[in-house]
């Protein structure tokens, strides 16, 4: 066991430890917004664990190893759940599994002697709880606290796998359990369409699916594709179940969904084949599992064993490892986006990873590549973000040889030349050059897009030998092409030129928020182009716009304004507007341009669930009431700046903090960006 020190050694760090832990259940729980791993998480628990297993003295009832951890949003009406929903205790290791069997067979004596066990993927959602009274779906809750709930009935009524009636039970009251989540594929959808709107990003699908069911307005929940997976039913030996086969089998006569890679198995042996097939198998799968739970089969051991008060002692969650492999960064490529913005990208040694093979790392900036010193030709360690965006963690200096070669950003556009800028808070550094052959293109894709003006046929093959062949030297120039000048491009077949003049001609007619997106507005995505094209009757009237009628409009903000202002004053930009309009883009607002449901966020859009941090003396107040005010805006303001901070806003002589938001690309705000920002809330 290890050294925790004297007893007084050991209490301090098991304070420290629970402060930590609090802080981060805040950001999970009720921000649905974790700023640490889950992984770094748990170790935080663990090292409480062993504190408190090496000194009994110091574990209290309120310790987070002994209930169940959550939290309950005060905008949702509670239920209390008859039952408390529980939580599961972790393995991580074989070894930690073979203790957890000894400890249940020692319980159950003689009878433990041929007991079988329930494999299940442990799907990483959010719990909840529902009701069928007579058959139908009564009520929907979240676990909250284990004891009390949130009710999310209506939000939960709108996941579409859930049958509002069951198939065949329709007599009395039945509670099932199981867990709301949201595929990868749907995560990353949601995440883009946030990014080109400038939202907060999700961290991970099980914070998205969260987020989604905890909406005030149901409409948003509808649109976020979340799906549910049932596991349990409350008092199953009532409906005549004796087993965890038994009620699986249950769930899914009564139409309700079940994750469907279960598996009984008879001993230690085949639970843990199970455990390492389902680490082969579970990426292929589109639902996050991160781990498996092991569940004594028969219903009536398991009364006899019952449990503690967080979670079942017939339960066992096994938790894998995350995975983190160690490969060589072959190259930095800087690559041009449709704003200008140069990124550096790690070429990598190709390598398996949560069941990709990974070739490539964002790095973002160069501060980024400073903050982490990343050179080419480092040994690195890498893993995949939630699962899914590849990430250089660190890198390995004990690997390093010394024919490392460090990097540094170009200062001119690696396609067109021109002298790069970097124009201070921002952290890019940018191509100025609108003629850019790259940001054309990427303009260009972005224009034909199906959020824009559809353009179907029109990829990334075309669009580069027509920007290369000098035939379309901006948007506009799409609507004066003719057939000949498509089927004079490289392999291209008549009928697809056909097709594409086809598609051209009926992007006209596209309503007016996909041609407002279609314009590559900074800041203006798919959502705010729908806003804006729902205040305003035509293009005209938003190009007349004043930056102040625009910021106070719902979901456009400060900076959403002032981007769509320097847009239209900008000359090329405007001819492009009017060439279109020249080629009979229709300018007018039409069907197709109501709002998209708001993002139910009690219309608090700008400060809500931003993670902020002030530094520096502020002129109009103090910076304490500077952070109340945000926190009564729904902010959630700290003392520290990471690379999960949303934003950082500065006043006179900031200290460290400053250094570190830029140094991490933090937003940062000056104190005019933060009284615009409150006028506008
Ligand atoms: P848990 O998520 O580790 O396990 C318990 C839960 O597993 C159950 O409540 C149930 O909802 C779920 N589950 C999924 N599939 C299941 C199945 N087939 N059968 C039964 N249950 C199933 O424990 P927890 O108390 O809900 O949450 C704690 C965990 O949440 C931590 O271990 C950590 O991973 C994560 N967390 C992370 C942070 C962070 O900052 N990153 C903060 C708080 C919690």
């Amino acid at each position: 066991m290890a050294d925790f020190g004297t007893i007084d050694e050991a209490r301090h760090r098991a304070a420290e430890l629970k402060r930590e832990i609090a802080a981060n259940d805040e950001l999970y729980y009720v921000l649905d917004s974790p700023a640490i791993e889950d992984h770094e998480y748990d170790a935080l628990l663990r090292e409480l664990g062993e504190i408190e297993r090496a000194y009994p003295e110091i574990l209290t009832s309120d310790s987070p190893n002994a209930r169940v951890r959550g939290a309950l949003r005060p905008e949702f009406r509670k239920l209390a759940h008859a039952v408390p929903m529980q939580s599961l205790d972790n393995a991580y290791s074989k070894a930690e599994l073979g203790s957890f069997f000894e400890r249940t067979a020692r319980a159950l004596g003689d009878d433990s002697g041929g007991c079988s066990w329930v494999c299940e993927p442990k799907i990483d959602g959010l719990a909840v709880s529902l009701t069928y009274a007579d058959g139908v779906l009564e009520r929907g809750a979240t676990r909250g606290d284990g004891t009390v709930g949130e009710d999310v009935t209506r939000n939960i009524r709108t996941i579409r796998s859930l049958p509002p009636r069951l198939k065949r039970c329709s007599e009395g009251t039945v509670e099932i359990r199981g867990e709301v989540c949201m595929s990868r594929e749907d995560f990353a959808e949601l995440n883009r369409a946030r990014e080109e709107s400038g939202e907060p990003l999700f961290a991970n699908p099980r914070n998205a699916a969260a987020g989604s069911l905890r909406q005030l307005d149901r409409k948003v929940t509808a649109s976020r594709k979340l799906k549910i997976f049932l596991y349990h039913v409350v008092d199953a030996a009532r409906l005549g179940m004796r087993s965890q086969g038994d009620l699986l089998r249950w769930l899914e006569e009564e139409g309700l969904p079940t994750h469907g890679h279960a598996a009984l198995c008879r001993d230690a042996d085949e639970i843990y084949a199970y455990l390492e097939e389902w680490d082969r198998s579970r990426f292929m799968d589109s639902i996050n599992t991160d781990g498996v739970v092991v569940k004594l089969d028969d219903l009536g051991l398991r009364d006899r064993l019952g449990s503690t008060a967080k979670a079942p002692r017939w339960a066992m969650a096994f938790k894998y490892p995350p995975e983190e492999k160690r490969t060589k960064v072959l190259g930095i490529d800087v690559s041009v986006g449709r704003t200008g913005a140069l990124t550096p990208t790690a070429r990598l040694e190709p390598v398996r990873l949560s069941g990709t093979t990974v070739r490539r790392a964002s790095l973002h900036n160069q501060d980024e590549i400073d903050r982490k010193d990343v050179r080419v030709g480092d040994v690195v360690w890498v893993h995949k973000a939630g699962e899914i965006i590849p990430e250089i963690l660190r890198v390995d200096f004990d690997a390093r040889t010394g024919n490392e070669v460090p990097f540094a950003m170009p200062r001119v556009c690696p396609v067109c030349g021109t002298e790069a800028v970097r124009l201070p808070p921002e952290v890019a550094v940018r191509c100025p050059n609108r003629s850019c052959g790259a940001q054309l293109q990427e303009g260009l894709l972005h224009f034909v897009s199906r959020d824009c003006m559809d353009i179907d046929g029109m990829g990334e093959r075309i669009i580069k030998q027509l920007a290369e062949s000098g035939l379309v030297k901006s948007a506009a120039d799409i609507y004066g092409l003719s057939l000949e000048d498509l089927t004079g491009l490289d392999r291209i077949a008549a009928k697809s030129a056909r097709n594409i003049m086809d598609a051209i001609d009926a992007s006209r007619g596209r309503p007016l928020h996909a041609v407002i997106n279609a314009l590559g507005i900074r800041n203006v995505g798919k959502k705010t182009a729908r806003d804006i094209a729902s205040r305003f009757r035509g293009m005209d009237a938003l190009i007349a716009a004043s930056e102040q009628e625009l910021a106070n409009l719902g979901g456009v903000g400060p900076t959403i304004a002032a981007s769509i202002v320097s847009h239209f004053g900008d000359s090329h930009n405007m001819s492009v507007v009017r060439r279109l309009e020249a080629y009979g883009v229709s300018m007018k607002s039409g069907a197709g341009d109501e709002p998209e449901a708001s993002p139910g966020e009690n219309g608090k859009k700008i400060f809500a669930g931003k993670r902020m941090v002030f530094t520096g003396e502020l002129e109009t107040m103090p910076r304490q009431e500077a952070e109340r005010v945000a926190e009564s805006m729904g902010a959630h303001t700290s003392g520290s700046v990471s690379k999960r901070t949303d934003v950082v806003v500065v006043g006179a002589n900031p200290g460290s903090k400053y250094n570190k938001a830029l140094s991490l690309g933090v937003e940062i705000w000056d104190e005019n960006m933060f009284l615009e920002r409150l006028k506008g809330e």
